[in-house]
C-alpha cells in the first residue's frame, strides 16, 4: 500500500500510524478501564504495535519504535501515571514488541500466517513468552512499591498484555493481507454480505449476554465465534474474537453483564473474562486454521482424482474396486465406458463378472478367488458382452488389500479394452501364418516346395536320431521329362509335373510327406515306417504314376524312377539325400521307371 512512497516518507507514515494508532488505543484502554480499579482485560496497544511490525518494511521499524515510545509515555501520564513509571511501562512495552516480532520473525521468516496451524501455534509462544519479559520488567520497575503484591501485578500485566497481541494482531495483520493481496476485491456480495452478517450477530449476542446479568449467557459469543471460524475461517475467527473482546471489556469494565456479578473483587472478575476469553481464543484460532488445511487438502484430493480420472480416459484404463466385506464394487468413469454404461449406473459384484462371456466369466471367477485366497496379485483377460450387445476384449491386472490380521478386504483393478489390440494380433498372426504358407508351398503344384521338405526332413531325421525310430527318404523324378516338354510344349508339361504331385499324395499315408523339391523331381519323407513298408510305399507311387486309368485327356502318360534310402544313422540329411540320389541313378540307369534302394 507505500509501495510508491520513498523509504523515508515510508518509515515516516509507519511511524505516524503507530504514534497515532498506539496513543488512541492506550488511551481508550486506560480511559475504559478508569473506575474499574485501573485494571484493565486487555491492553490492545501491545498487539496493534506487533501487527505493524509484522506489516512493514524493516527499515521503518527504528523510526516506529520511537514512535510508539512517544505514544506510550504521552499514553501513561494522561492516564495518572509518574513520568517514571510511565517511561518504565514504556520500556517494558517496546522490549515485549522487540522480542515478539524476533521471536516470530526467527520461527517464521517468510509472511506469519494465519492459516497453518503450526504458525499460530508459534506466534501464541512468542506473544506470550514477550509478555512474560515485559511483566518482569514492569514488575521489576514498580514492585518495590507494591508492597507484597508484585506477583499480582505480574500476574495482571501478564494475561493483559498476552490477551492485547494474541487477539489484536491476528485480524489486523490478516485484514492487511486481504487488502494487500485483492482477495477482499475477488469475494462474492454473497460471502461478504455472510462475513458482515456473522460478524453483526457476534457482536449483538455479544452485548445482549453481556449487557444483563439474568442468565450467565456467556455461551451465545462462543456459538457466534465458532460460526465465524466456520464459515470464514481464520479471518472469521480472529475479528469475531476481537469484536467479543471489545465488547466484553468494555461492558465488564462498565459493571454489566454475567462476569460483573460475579461475587468477588474486580480483579478476580477480570481474571474470569480473561480466562473466558482465552478460552474462545484457543479453541477458535485452531479449529479455523485446521479447517483450513483440510479444506485445502480435500481440494488438493478433489484436485487430484479429476486428474486421475483425465489420466484414465487418456489412456484408455478404467479402475474398479470391489469391497470383500460389504460385498460391493466401484467403477471410475472410464471404467463404466469399457463397459458401454454410463457413469454412476449402480453395479454389483456379480454383475460384474457375469459381464463376462460365458466361457470366460468361469476363469475370471476363479482368477480372482485364487488372489484373493493367496493375496499375489494377479491379471486376467476375456471378453465382456456390452449392454449393447458388442462383445469387447477387456484385460485386467490388480491386486489384493490386506486388512488387519492379513485378511483380504478388497481387491483393486485396472480394466482396459484392448479389443483393437487383440483384433491387431488376430489380424497378424493371420498374415504371418499366410506368409508362412506361402514360403513354405511349391506354387505349381500346391505341395510343400524344397524349402520347407527340407526342414521337415531335418527335424524327421532329429526325431529319428534321438528317439531310435525308423526313417526313410525317397527321390524320384519323372522320366524322359524333356521329351514331354519338346512333345507337348512347356504348360503341358506343368500339368503333368501337377498330376504326378496329386497321383504321389494319393499314394500316400497321412503322416507321410512328399514335397518338390526341382523341376520334376520330388522326396518323399516316411516317419516311422520299417525299411519293408517304405519299400512297399515306394513302389506304391511308381504303380500309381504308371498305371493313372483317370488320367485326364490329352496328358500323355508318364513313368518316373524312384530310390530309396533308409535312415542309417547318417549325420545330415546331405548324406541321407546323397544315398536316394544314388539309388536313384540306378533306377534310371537299370531302364527307368523302377525303384532302387540304396546299399
Ligand atoms: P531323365 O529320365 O534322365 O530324368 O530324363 P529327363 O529328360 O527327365 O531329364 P531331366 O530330369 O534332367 O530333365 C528335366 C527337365 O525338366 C529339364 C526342364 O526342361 C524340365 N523342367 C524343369 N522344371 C520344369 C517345369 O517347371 N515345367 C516344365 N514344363 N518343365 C520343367
Ligand atoms: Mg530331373
Ligand atoms: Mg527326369
Amino acid at each position: 500500500m507505500t509501495r510508491s512512497f520513498t523509504p523515508r516518507v515510508e518509515a515516516a507514515l509507519w511511524s505516524l500510524s503507530t504514534a497515532l494508532g498506539y496513543f488512541l488505543l492506550a488511551a481508550l484502554s486506560l480511559y475504559a478501564t478508569k473506575g474499574a480499579d485501573n485494571i484493565a482485560a486487555v491492553w490492545p496497544p501491545s498487539g496493534y504495535f506487533l501487527s505493524l511490525l509484522l506489516l512493514m518494511p524493516a527499515h521503518a521499524r527504528a523510526a516506529s519504535f520511537g514512535a510508539m515510545a512517544a505514544a506510550s509515555l504521552g499514553a501513561n501520564m494522561w492516564g495518572g501515571n509518574t513520568a517514571l513509571t510511565s517511561a518504565a511501562f514504556t520500556l517494558a512495552n517496546a522490549c515485549e514488541a522487540y522480542v515478539a516480532m524476533w521471536l516470530i520473525r526467527r520461527r517464521e521468516p517468510g509472511e506469519l500466517s494465519f492459516m497453518v496451524p503450526r504458525s499460530v501455534a508459534n506466534f501464541c509462544v512468542a506473544a506470550i513468552s514477550a509478555s512474560i519479559l515485559s511483566a518482569s520488567i514492569a514488575t521489576l520497575f514498580v514492585g518495590l512499591g507494591l508492597a507484597g503484591r508484585s506477583i499480582d501485578f505480574f500476574l495482571s500485566w501478564l494475561t493483559t498484555v498476552s490477551l492485547g497481541m494474541l487477539i489484536v494482531t491476528p485480524p489486523i495483520v490478516m485484514l492487511a493481507r486481504l487488502v494487500t493481496s485483492k482477495a477482499l476485491d475477488n469475494a462474492s456480495m454473497a460471502m461478504k454480505g455472510e462475513a458482515l452478517a456473522i460478524l453483526t450477530a457476534a457482536a449483538a449476542l455479544t452485548a445482549v449476554s453481556f449487557s444483563q446479568s439474568y442468565f450467565p449467557t456467556t455461551f451465545l459469543p462462543a456459538i457466534a465465534v465458532v460460526a465465524a471460524a466456520y464459515r470464514l475461517g481464520p479471518f472469521g475467527a480472529a475479528t469475531g474474537m476481537l469484536i467479543v473482546t471489545v465488547i466484553t471489556a468494555f461492558l465488564t469494565g462498565q459493571g454489566e453483564g454475567p462476569m460483573a456479578s460475579i461475587d468477588g473483587n474486580q480483579r478476580a472478575k477480570i481474571l474470569f473474562l480473561q480466562f473466558y476469553l482465552l478460552v474462545l481464543l484457543f479453541t477458535s484460532l485452531p479449529l479455523a486454521a485446521l479447517l483450513v488445511v483440510q479444506r485445502r487438502l480435500a481440494k488438493r484430493l478433489e484436485q487430484s482424482n479429476q486428474r486421475l480420472l483425465q489420466a484414465e480416459a487418456a489412456a484408455h484404463v478404467g479402475h474398479w474396486r470391489v469391497d470383500l466385506i460389504r460385498w460391493t464394487i466401484q467403477w471410475s468413469d472410464q471404467t463404466y465406458r469399457v463397459h458401454g454404461l454410463e457413469p454412476g449406473t449402480p453395479v454389483g459384484v456379480d454383475y460384474s463378472v457375469k459381464q463376462y462371456v460365458e466361457e470366460d466369466a468361469e476363469a475370471v471367477r476363479a482368477i480372482l478367488a485364487a488372489a484373493v485366497q493367496t493375496g499375489e496379485p494377479f491379471q486376467f483377460q476375456g471378453r465382456i458382452r456390452r449392454t449393447d450387445g458388442e462383445i469387447r476384449h477387456v484385460k485386467s491386472h490388480g491386486s489384493i488389500e490386506m486388512g488387519r490380521g492379513g485378511r483380504a478386504v478388497g481387491i483393486f483393478g485396472t480394466v482396459q479394452d484392448v479389443t483393437e489390440t487383440v483384433e491387431n494380433a488376430r489380424i497378424l498372426e493371420a498374415a504371418r501364418s499366410a506368409a508362412e504358407r506361402v514360403a513354405n508351398t511349391d506354387m505349381l503344384t500346391g505341395m510343400p516346395n524344397r524349402r520347407h521338405t527340407l526342414a521337415f526332413l531335418e527335424k524327421a531325421l532329429a526325431g529319428a536320431r534321438e528317439h531310435g525310430a525308423p526313417l526313410a527318404v525317397a527321390i524320384f523324378d519323372i522320366d524322359h521329362f524333356k521329351r514331354i516338354n519338346d512333345t507337348f510344349g512347356h504348360a503341358v508339361g506343368d500339368n503333368v509335373i501337377r498330376r504326378v504331385a496329386q497321383r504321389a499324395k494319393a499314394a500316400l499315408r497321412e503322416e507321410d510327406l512328399v514335397g518338390r523339391v526341382g523341376g520334376e523331381e520330388f522326396v518323399c519323407i516316411f516317419q516311422r515306417s520299417s525299411a519293408q513298408a517304405a519299400e512297399m510305399l515306394a513302389e506304391r507311387i511308381r504303380k500309381t504314376i504308371e498305371i493313372d486309368e483317370a488320367r485326364p485327356d490329352g496328358l500323355p502318360e508318364v513313368t518316373i524312377s524312384v530310390g530309396l534310402a533308409i535312415y542309417d544313422g547318417e549325420p545330415d540329411v546331405e548324406e541321407l539325400l546323397h544315398r536316394a540320389d544314388q539309388a536313384l541313378y540306378a533306377a534310371k540307369r537299370d531302364g527307368r521307371n523302377r525303384m532302387r534302394k540304396a546299399a
